[in-house]
């Protein structure tokens, strides 16, 4: 290519939630290069193996291109115009039973406008992300701990800590470019002590120094009783904890995420329960190893991080582990001084700008307000020009909830008969798939509307398939893993009649406003999408010729910033995000006009909302005095345990070529060679026992479903024996056909990683 005729913009990378930035190279309008951006904080000039190949996803040979409806079993090209109207006329026939299952892929602007045409338009708050399947039992941690979500240390913490702990997280695959600060300062001569606590060997575990090697579930043990150590041995930290904390359990029988207070010393009492003696028949880690941990926490010269992911959300008792953990932190001061933090990573690239933030689950509003509070209803209700009670005060279903109503017969009872989805891919990542599939028959009242790049295993179910655009065929927004908002804009265009997402739920909300629907107006009869141009005329921004005539990503974004300083999430006006590598919220302006973002919140040396003079302050506490709570749970069994029948445990994840359901990097010859096939990896001692030789393919079996696999023994993760990992990426080998759907209480988050099933030869 002629160097001269390449332009280069910046975006974030597509995948994960580190958010590394990326310069974008483009040539005769194709993405023909990518660079690790040496100007980003957060990867300074790296990439990950994915990273280096993102710009390829756009180009699969299969991408899809026109609208396609499902006719007597087979899929016919149709209009767009077509399309949006089959889709708005549904949604007229019956508004309460339409619900939209979104993605914290969602750009920010994405998310905003759906969920405002579900709860500012149609009254109906059926809407929910597939965060709920990957970071609802963190949000509500972090709610329950300091009353507002998100983290408050940042990826500056990996450059200051001295011990790292992974709690059922492989950073090293899933992570990798955060995981190099810390190999890299190690390779620098500094000394970086990793501790990973998890149920099997990882690529993590090659670099820890130390391997804590715990029974499924068990971080909740350990966690509790590193707890008992700190205070046993009077080593917890009494200052902070005097100044800045509160105790909390589940006290009462219909327990609430923000539970009731308890004293020190009750806190004391029940924490006595959990010695390191017990913790080890719990968790399966020796006593001493938990005496080592309270003891570490007790050393106040030691800085320590906390990483986890998956491993402590996708949990029975998500909520408890995530509060947990928190509470270690709390309890021993290690907490808001550069190195010292808990944190919470996330998979996707925009859980913490979109889904959390914009108010797509479906008890929220934007800016942390709640559908059922009157207050905050009106609030939003206000902010939109809506006539008062339009917002609907029941929470929407969830999303294990939201599929089980679309999948019941409506003759049985179920009251979601249309379901639109956006930028994921339930037809692989929903646990007990078998309830989607095997029904299918009987769901002839039932229509499924998905928007998608490519074919996947949710297009298969689907009655109309919308062809979208994707990354830098449009304009975005995302928000990492570290709070940081970073914008992109449009490099390429989308091939054929491919379109942007917002531009569909824009283009739904206009159809029902012609067809008739009031939600679709404001109090003052405006279109509640309405975007006018310099003269006040609108601009017919649902025609998508003429969507990209003014950028709905800023007017969305700046509506949507009115929100963000309700919880003191403060963002920057968009253009400030146009001219950096993205800001970390809150973000408020200086006297000489410069808007200044905070890397460690609460903390009173960087926070701006601290009360002048303190050295901490929890200004949303839960319990209303500045303090953040350190919980007390009882530890409770897995809901599923190996038994004779199904004797082993399942735990499903992740691998480094590939990420989430595949259907990016599957596509990326270079990516799908490296990792071309799901497997099952198995304890070489346990495949002994069974005669079963490496590559021989072998069947999964739970009591929900059954999925074949080649076995990879002693696998990249060597998994101890009785326990077997199985990642999803494969669609061709769905292993949530076995998975279970019992979940968080709180959080409504399910368990993927362990269920009871046995491995059988074919
Ligand atoms: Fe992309 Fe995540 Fe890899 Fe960074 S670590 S390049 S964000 S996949």
């Amino acid at each position: 290519t002629d160097g001269d005729a390449l332009t280069w913009n910046k975006a974030p990378c597509r995948f994960c939630g580190t958010g590394c930035h990326v310069q974008v190279g483009v040539h005769d309008g194709r993405v023909v290069a990518v660079a690790g951006d040496k100007a980003a904080d957060v990867n300074k000039g790296l990439l990950c193996v994915k990273g280096y190949h993102v710009g390829g996803i756009l180009y699969g040979e299969d991408r899809l291109t026109k609208p396609l409806l499902r006719q007597d079993g087979k899929l016919v090209t149709i209009e767009w115009d077509e399309a949006i109207d089959i889709i708005a006329k549904r949604i007229m026939e019956a508004p309460e039973k339409f619900a939209f299952y979104g993605s914290g892929q969602w750009t920010i602007p994405e998310g905003y406008a759906a969920q405002k045409l579900m709860k500012g338009g149609l009254s109906n708050n059926h809407i929910d992300p597939n965060a709920r399947l990957c970071m609802a039992s963190a949000v509500t941690g972090f709610l329950a701990t300091y009353g507002v979500d998100e983290p408050a240390g940042c990826y500056a913490d990996l450059d200051a800590c001295d011990v790292l702990i992974t709690w059922g997280n492989n950073p090293a695959e899933m992570h990798p470019v955060l995981f190099s600060r810390v190999t890299d300062r190690r390779s620098r001569g500094e000394k970086v002590r990793i501790i990973d606590i998890s149920t099997r060997r990882t690529r993590t575990t090659d670099a820890a120094n130390d391997y804590l090697e715990m029974a499924p579930h068990g971080d909740v043990a350990i966690a509790l009783g590193i707890m008992n150590q700190l205070i046993a041995s009077d080593s917890y930290d009494k200052g902070f904890v005097e100044k800045h904390c509160a105790f909390r359990s589940l006290e009462s029988d219909s327990p609430t995420l923000q539970g009731e207070a308890i004293t020190e010393d009750e806190f004391r009492k029940r924490i006595a329960a959990y010695t390191p003696e017990r913790v080890e028949e719990l968790s399966g880690v020796p006593a001493d190893q938990i005496r080592v941990l309270g003891k570490l926490f007790g050393q106040r010269d030691l800085r320590i991080t906390s990483l986890w992911c998956m491993g402590m959300n996708q949990h029975t008792m998500g909520t408890a582990i995530n509060s947990l953990v928190h509470g270690v932190h709390l309890l021993s001061g290690h907490f808001g001084r550069p190195g010292d933090a808990p944190t919470s990573l996330t998979g996707q690239p925009s859980a913490c700008g979109t889904v959390r933030e914009v108010g797509t689950l479906a008890h929220a509003l934007p800016g942390g307000r709640l559908v059922a509070k009157p207050d905050h209803r009106a609030q939003c209700e206000a902010f939109w020009n809506l006539p008062e009670g339009r917002i609907n005060a029941t929470p929407g279903y969830h999303t294990v909830k939201m599929f089980d109503q679309f999948t019941l017969p409506t003759d049985e009872g179920g009251d979601i008969n249309t379901l639109f989805v956006q930028v994921t891919n339930p037809g692989q990542t929903l646990p007990n798939l078998n309830k989607l599939f095997n029904d299918k028959d009987e769901l002839k009242d039932k229509f499924l509307i998905v928007s998608e790049v490519y074919p996947t295993a949710t297009t298969q179910l689907a009655d109309l398939i919308l062809p979208a655009s994707m990354w830098v065929e449009k304009n975005g927004i995302y928000g990492n893993s570290e709070r940081r908002t970073q914008q992109w804009f449009k490099m390429v265009e989308p091939p054929g009649e491919a379109r942007d997402d917002t531009w569909m739920t824009i283009a739904i909300a206009h159809r029902l406003l012609e067809l008739g629907h009031e939600g679709m107006k404001d109090k003052d009869g405006e279109f509640i999408f309405a975007v006018k141009d310099d003269q006040g005329q609108d601009v017919p921004i649902w025609e998508f010729e003429h969507y990209y005539d003014t950028n709905v990503d800023k007017h969305l974004f700046e509506e949507y910033r009115q929100f963000t300083t309700m919880k003191h999430k403060n963002l920057a006006p968009y253009d400030e995000y146009v001219k950096a590598r993205g800001l970390r919220w809150p973000v408020v302006q200086q006297d000489d006009g410069s808007w200044r973002e905070t890397k460690f919140r609460f903390a009173g040396f960087d926070d701006p909302f601290v009360a002048e003079g303190q050295e901490f302050d929890f200004y949303h506490s839960t319990s209303g005095d500045g303090r953040a709570q350190i919980w007390f749970h009882d530890y409770q069994p897995p809901p599923e345990v190996p038994d004779e029948e199904f004797p082993m445990w399942l735990c499903t994840g992740r691998v480094l070529e590939h990420w989430h359901t595949g259907t990016m990097t599957r596509r990326l010859p270079q990516l799908n060679r490296a990792m071309p096939t799901a497997y099952v990896e198995m304890n070489l001692q346990d495949a002994l026992a069974q005669n079963i030789r490496q590559g021989e393919t072998v069947v999964i079996e739970s009591r929900r479903g059954t999925t074949e696999l080649p076995v990879w023994i002693d696998g990249r993760g060597r998994p101890p024996r009785g326990t077997v990992f199985v990642p999803f990426f494969d669609e061709t080998k769905l292993i949530n056909n076995c998975t279970l759907d019992e979940h968080d209480p709180f959080s409504k988050q399910p368990d993927y990683k362990k269920c009871a099933v046995r491995v059988r030869k074919l």
